[in-house]
């Protein structure tokens, strides 16, 4: 709620202030010398030289990225445009400092990160494991681990902990999206960085596109001066969308997931599903349920007993829920993994064709539920109401 904000009293603003330039005036050369130095090094401007140029540092974005970080219980946060940027700035920071390029993930990942690393756009070389295997699969040239917990699209949960001390010293980042900081801290269990696409759940509304990572500083300023060179930086009109996002995301998590629990709940019930594939729902051999992971969050996947071409029925007979990509707002959207946001990823790690994943937003539960029912009915009961029927 305060965070990044301490300073406004003394500025006599309750909110904070947007600042668009995308250059500052320049003292004189000597000191705004040095603060592009001290910046383009990773740092942060000095008083004297100033802001210099926006691509380098910018207010806005600051205020947002210390409020994050206090989330994390991290040193700092550094945000991008974009969760894609912030995983390109954190494969090209680890590749670059190690002098390393073999990228150990942990899948599933979401499909974009997973099609990243497979692309080997950015001169790394991956190897796709399942976290037991962390420790055989590390390799001397390991510069970066990956994972997701929970993750996307079918909510398994890794134990970070058991990852860390797998990757002996190799940095652990984890794709925090899911949980949110409210409901995870994976700096806590040793990860290295933990990354946000924010345009789910930190900004909330479905208004912005951007990502971030808490880390250590000096992990920041490596990050800093990728983003220096790079670009990839977040606006500041979506780093104060961002900031006024934190303000009601304690609130917004535990209104969704209370709403999750119960369409999940009755979900399991429902005679057109397979499996709900949900936290304290599915397994959770490990114990992380209520240790690492403080919540179940509002996150559901469902394999439906009709395959693909009930989960195309569903898609296009919900009426409540949208039918879309994205999730963590405060609508709720539904959309089939496999044909869209996991669609880059090897068909021998692609979601289930008959698997859909819902993001339960702050709608009236019983809404949601009366809208996945009629969805699910028409098709979804014809296997079981027909065997009925015959007998
Ligand atoms: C959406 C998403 C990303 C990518 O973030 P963008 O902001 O879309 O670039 C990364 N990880 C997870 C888990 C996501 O859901």
């Amino acid at each position: 709620m305060h965070a990044g904000r301490e300073d406004l009293a003394g500025l006599g603003v309750h909110v904070p202030p947007i600042d668009l330039s995308s250059t500052n005036p320049l003292p004189d050369i000597e000191s705004g010398g040095l603060s592009y130095e001290a910046m383009a090094s990773g740092g942060m401007p000095n008083a004297e030289g100033g802001a210099v140029y926006a691509r380098l540092w910018n207010p806005t974005v600051a205020r947002f990225e210390s409020a994050l970080a206090r989330l994390e219980n991290a040193e700092a946060a550094v945000a991008y445009s974009s969760g894609m940027a912030a995983m390109t700035a954190a494969v090209l920071a680890t590749t670059k400092e190690t002098g390393r390029r073999h990228v150990l993930a942990v899948r599933p990942l979401y499909g974009g990160t997973d099609h990243l690393l497979a692309s080997g756009l950015l001169g790394t070389e991956v190897t796709y494991c399942a976290a037991s295997d962390v420790a055989a699969s590390v390799r001397p040239d390991t510069a970066l681990v990956v994972l997701e917990t929970p993750a996307n699209p079918t909510l398994d949960l890794v134990d970070i902990r058991a990852v860390v001390e797998a990757a002996r010293g190799v940095p652990v980042l984890v794709d925090n999206t899911f949980a949110t900081p409210i409901l995870q801290n994976p700096l806590d269990f040793g990860a290295s960085m933990v990354l946000h696409s924010a345009t789910k759940y930190l900004g909330g509304h479905g208004d912005v596109v951007a990502g971030v990572i808490a880390c250590d500083q000096e992990r920041a300023a490596a990050l800093r001066r990728v983003r220096a060179v790079t670009g990839g930086l977040l606006h500041p009109l979506g780093a104060y969308l961002l900031h006024r996002g934190l303000a009601t995301l304690p609130i917004r998590v535990r209104a969704q997931q209370a709403n999750a629990q119960r369409v999940a709940a009755w979900l399991t019930t429902h005679p057109s599903v397979a499996r709900v594939h949900y936290p304290g729902i599915a397994g959770d051999p490990h114990g992380l349920l209520g240790t690492q992971l403080r919540g179940t969050g509002a996150m559901i996947s469902i394999d439906l007993l009709g395959g693909y071409e009930q989960a195309k029925h569903v898609t296009s007979a919900v009426s409540l829920f949208t039918h879309a990509v994205s999730l963590g707002g405060v609508d709720s959207l539904i959309q089939h993994p496999a044909a869209l946001t996991h669609r880059p990823v090897a068909p021998e790690a692609r979601p289930t064709a008959g698997l859909l994943r819902l993001s339960i937003g702050l709608e009236d539960p019983e809404d949601l539920m009366t809208d996945l029912d009629q969805a699910l009915a028409t098709r979804g009961r014809v296997p079981v109401t027909a065997g009925a029927t015959h007998a």
